[in-house]
Order: C-alpha cells, then sequence, then structure tokens
C-alpha cells in the first residue's frame, strides 16, 4: 500500500491535493482529501459529500471541478506541472489559500429546479 505525504502546517487542501498529485497517480478515490481532512481539519465531517457535489469523485477531479486557481503564479504552476508554495490558510479550515477558489453556485439540499422564466 502507497502512504501518501501528510500536509504540512497551514497547508491548504488545493495545495496539499495538488502536491500530492504530482507526485502519485490518482486513485480513483479521495485518499489523499480525507487523509487531509483526517489531519488538518477532522471537523469538517461534510466535505466529501460537499465536494462531490462540485464534481470531485476523485483526488484529481477535486482539483480539476472544485478549485480553479486564481493567482498566475497558480496558473502557471498548474499549466507547467510547477512546484506551487502554499500561501497558508488557517489549520481545521477546508478554505483554500489565495491561489484558489472553490467553486460556488451549487445550490445545498433542494435540488428542485424552478423554472423563472421572466
Ligand atoms: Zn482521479
Ligand atoms: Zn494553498
Amino acid at each position: 500500500m502507497v502512504e501518501l505525504p501528510d500536509p504540512v502546517d497551514h497547508e491548504c487542501l488545493p495545495c496539499y491535493l495538488y502536491r500530492v498529485g504530482s507526485n502519485n497517480p490518482c486513485y480513483g478515490d479521495l485518499r489523499a482529501l480525507k487523509n487531509y481532512r483526517d489531519l488538518s481539519a477532522p471537523r469538517a465531517t461534510a466535505l466529501e459529500k460537499k465536494i462531490m457535489l462540485l464534481g470531485g469523485w476523485c483526488d484529481c477531479e477535486v482539483l480539476a471541478n472544485a478549485f480553479r486557481p486564481i493567482t498566475r503564479e497558480a496558473a502557471f504552476a498548474v499549466d507547467l506541472e510547477k512546484e506551487l508554495v502554499c500561501k497558508g490558510t488557517r489549520r481545521g479550515s477546508i478554505q483554500p489559500c489565495e491561489q484558489w477558489v472553490m467553486r460556488r453556485g451549487v445550490q445545498w439540499g433542494g435540488g428542485r429546479f424552478s423554472s423563472r422564466s421572466a
């Protein structure tokens, strides 16, 4: 069994997934995400459910679908598969650092579309 690296102090979720993903294949599940949650944000119990709603069914999809790089530095790093230095996040938080933005626009719960034609 492959051991995933642990998140370092104040490393945010997408930076961690990016770092893991550049050194490991995707295993088709959320093991890196779960590893991060267990070690850095154990209270974020709804994380997997939320992430799946954003299209993150495995670790690489989380990075592809749930987060978007917003700094030039981050976009370049992702494009060129270079190393990215995390700007740091609050411990226990699943918020990304300033290099990324979490995708929004998902309605939690409900799931009912109402027509609002003019
Ligand atoms: Zn994947
Ligand atoms: Zn970061």
